[in-house]
């Protein structure tokens, strides 16, 4: 099974994206997360994404189409794959189209999930990431067992560089501006559903699995 999550910064698409892909055994290619870690192993990838990734902009699209069509076609995605944050403009979504034919995969599932401004304020504020495992907390809604420390493997817990509040507000624009458009490109395909992400964790993951096995 193929699938595509996207939605706005702060949605919930990371945590329920690795669920969703354990539960189906596919692959979870969040394309922040491949991108964090060619920063933090100064690849060329990396170094060229670093200041962009920083400013809350999009890296540049011939970046992350190439690192994509590596991740699909790869061992590890035989039984399918997640997309998490990819595509995220319009020519991102083409490319993708046209890698899939290229590839003959497709796509059976778009889910688009949606949360007020308010809820990805919050969420994102109070976001802490484990700074070794990358296992997510939130400071009110999930809050480590102890202040400051990973529940998975005791390392320090970090605020990620773009998650401040200035840095933020100017990723919510650049999504409205560019991966919004999203909506009209696969809004009227079949495969396409929306989820409200605004609910409870377990909520919201209830409703996914009602999209993509329904
Ligand atoms: P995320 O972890 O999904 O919030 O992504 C963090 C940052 O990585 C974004 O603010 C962008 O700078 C960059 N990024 C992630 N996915 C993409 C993409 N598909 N295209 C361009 N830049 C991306």
């Amino acid at each position: 099974m193929n699938i595509i999550l996207f939605g706005p910064p702060g949605v919930g698409k990371g945590t329920q994206g690795a669920n969703l892909s354990k539960e189906f055994g596919i692959v979870h290619l969040a394309m922040g997360d491949l991108l964090r870690s060619a920063v933090a192993e100064k690849t060329d990838l990396g170094l060229k994404a670093k200041s962009f990734m920083d400013a809350g902009e999009l890296v540049t699209d011939d970046l992350v189409i190439g690192l994509i069509e590596e991740r699909i076609v790869a061992d590890d995605a035989k039984n399918g794959f997640l997309l998490d944050g990819f595509p995220r403009n319009v020519a991102q979504a083409i490319a993708l189209n046209e890698m899939l034919s290229k590839h003959s995969l497709s796509l059976d599932h778009v889910v688009f999930m949606d949360a007020s401004k308010k809820a990805l304020l919050e969420r994102l504020t109070g976001r802490l990431t484990c700074s070794a495992c990358g296992f997510g907390f939130h400071r009110h809604y999930s809050p480590p067992k102890i202040a400051g420390q990973c529940d998975q493997c005791a390392s320090p817990l970090v605020q990620r560089a773009d998650d401040t509040e200035k840095v933020i507000s100017h990723r919510l624009e650049v999504y409205a501006e560019q991966t919004a458009p999203l909506l009209d490109f696969y809004g009227n395909e079949d495969m396409f559903c929306k989820v409200n992400a605004e609910a409870g964790m377990g909520e919201v993951y209830a409703s996914l699995l009602v999209a993509v096995k329904g």
